[in-house]
């Protein structure tokens, strides 16, 4: 039984093909805002939405600083406005998941899991994913005291005490960053060291509103169910294996992120961390005519607004490729055709 299915997977995924001039693969911020400019741009875009249509939005709740809307907005409805106004200036979104490239030559070959796309240009938009501990706990006060973004969620924490939970550069921005909201922040990391840069260390230091805790993980998040609320963390000494518990309101999560790039890995130019490698000042990757924008490429700035904006590059970035190549009247018979 089983082997007939997977027989009809394959049947499937040998006969629907898919030709579009520029391909989007990733339906959040980055992805949305390159279709809305590409087809305005009348390059008939299509987007692959990918397993998390809207992306990582859709996994908040309050949104306060994508600029717009004067009172607070929810994520998921933020990313249903731009799947709504990409669809209305003229992209095709089709809920699919690419595992497989090939931009060897062109047109690209960009394999999903129902439908092969034919691309003259392609829009890598996959975003990122936090890293989390994996501790009990964690899963169910994730929005509900747990966060893995101190600019998404500082806000919600004025005058509240919260901790951080890591030791690189993002963790002491972040506890840096929390000082303004927070009375109090405190810094828990699993080693005697941080591996943060030496600045930002001194400025972490030097912070009166700033605790750090050395050589302790989190063993367990605690809080309540009615209402669904954290209350603090059972902490584990790594040195003596002491256990304590330490009460806080908010707790960040910052050990890391990890680039949805693993099928592009092989095909393009990334940094040691997998994160996609553009040229400075442009979302334009190693191989010319494929395009990177959002967090797959950012491990900086990390936020909605900044992912929107390189999508609007990426999307006139691929106008002006289509273009150069004389690729624009080519496409539409494609089009036309398939
Ligand atoms: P993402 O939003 O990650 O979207 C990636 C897309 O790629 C998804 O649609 C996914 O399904 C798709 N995809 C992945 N793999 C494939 C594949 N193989 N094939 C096809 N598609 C694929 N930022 C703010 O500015 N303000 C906030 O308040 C805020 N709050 C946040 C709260 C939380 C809990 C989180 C996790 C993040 C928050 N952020 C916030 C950060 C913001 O969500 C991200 O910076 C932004 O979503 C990045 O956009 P992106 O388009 O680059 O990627
Ligand atoms: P990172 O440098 O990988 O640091 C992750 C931190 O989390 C480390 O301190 C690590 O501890 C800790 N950690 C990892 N797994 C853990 C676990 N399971 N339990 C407890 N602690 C754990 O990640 P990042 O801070 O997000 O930075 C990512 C990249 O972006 C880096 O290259 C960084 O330099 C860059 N970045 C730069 C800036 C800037 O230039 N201003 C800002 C932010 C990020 P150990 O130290 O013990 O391994």
């Amino acid at each position: 039984m089983q082997d007939i299915t997977s027989q009809n997977a394959r049947f499937m995924k040998m006969t629907t093909k898919h030709r579009t001039p520029v391909l989007i693969i990733g339906g959040g911020p980055a992805g949305y805002t390159a279709a809305i400019y590409a087809a305005r741009a009348n390059l008939k875009p299509t987007v692959v939405t990918g397993p998390q249509p809207g992306g990582q939005l859709t996994i908040t709740t309050d949104v306060e600083n994508y600029p717009g809307f004067a009172e607070t907005i929810q994520g998921p409805w933020l990313m249903e406005q731009m799947q709504k106004q990409a669809e209305n200036v003229g992209t095709e979104i089709i809920y699919d998941t690419i595992n497989e490239v090939d931009f060897s030559k062109r047109p690209f070959v960009c394999t999903g899991d129902q439908n092969t796309y034919i691309a003259d240009t392609v829009i890598i938009s996959t975003g990122a994913q936090a890293k989390w501990l994996g501790a009990p706990g964690e899963e169910k006060y994730l929005g509900f005291g747990i966060s893995g973004c101190a600019t998404c969620d500082g806000f919600f924490f004025k005058n509240k005490e919260v901790a951080v939970i890591g030791g690189g550069n993002t963790a002491v921005e972040e506890a840096i960053y929390l000082t303004h909201h927070a009375s109090k922040v405190t810094l828990i990391h699993r080693r005697d060291e941080l591996r943060a840069e030496k600045m930002l260390q001194k400025q972490l230091f030097d912070n009166p509103k700033i605790e750090v805790v050395w050589d302790h993980v989190a063993e367990e998040f605690l809080g309540t169910d009615e209402p669904t609320k954290l209350t603090g963390v059972r902490l584990k000494n790594t040195k003596t294996g002491e256990e304590t518990t330490r009460d806080f309101q908010g707790i960040f999560v910052a050990i890391g992120h990890l680039p949805k790039t693993d099928i592009f890995k092989d095909h393009l130019d990334t940094d040691a961390e997998g994160y996609i490698l553009a040229q400075p000042g442009t979302t334009q990757t190693s191989i010319p005519g494929v395009f990177a924008a959002g967090d797959v490429q950012d491990k900086i700035f990390r936020q909605a607004v900044t992912a929107a904006g390189q999508g609007c590059m990426a999307a006139l970035e691929a106008d002006k490729f289509i273009g150069a190549e004389g690729l624009h009247a080519e496409d539409e018979k494609a089009v036309a055709n398939s």
